[in-house]
């Protein structure tokens, strides 16, 4: 999967990513993230840990992933940054909305 999205209320472009990748990226951060001292995650991070919720909301204007289209490449983007999101067929049924809370042991 290496579909372009469109936010519909901002227009802002993004990398649609499964939701397995997501996942993944979230833990890959999070034990990154452990490897810090105290003082590089709050200068670095603001003290924030990655999450799933990341993956869901409009970096820019704060829209759900779901309310996404396809882009079409009829607009040269080359050398613009591209956030990733999750894509819109995808349905989290988990880990949205715990924001920094710790993952519970299983
Ligand atoms: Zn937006």
């Amino acid at each position: 999967m290496n579909d372009l999205v469109r936010c519909k209320k901002c227009g802002k472009v993004f990398l649609a990513v499964s939701l397995d990748f997501a996942t993944h990226e979230v833990e890959k951060f999070n034990s990154y993230f452990d490897t810090l001292t105290d003082e590089q995650k709050k200068e670095y991070y603001g003290n924030n840990k990655s999450s799933l919720e990341d993956y869901t909301i409009c970096f820019y204007c704060g829209n759900s992933y779901v309310d996404f289209a396809e882009f079409n490449n009829e607009v040269n983007i080359n050398g613009c940054t591209i956030n990733p999101i999750l894509h819109f067929d995808e349905v989290v049924t988990e880990g949205v909305n715990e924001g920094v809370s710790e993952v519970a042991d299983d």
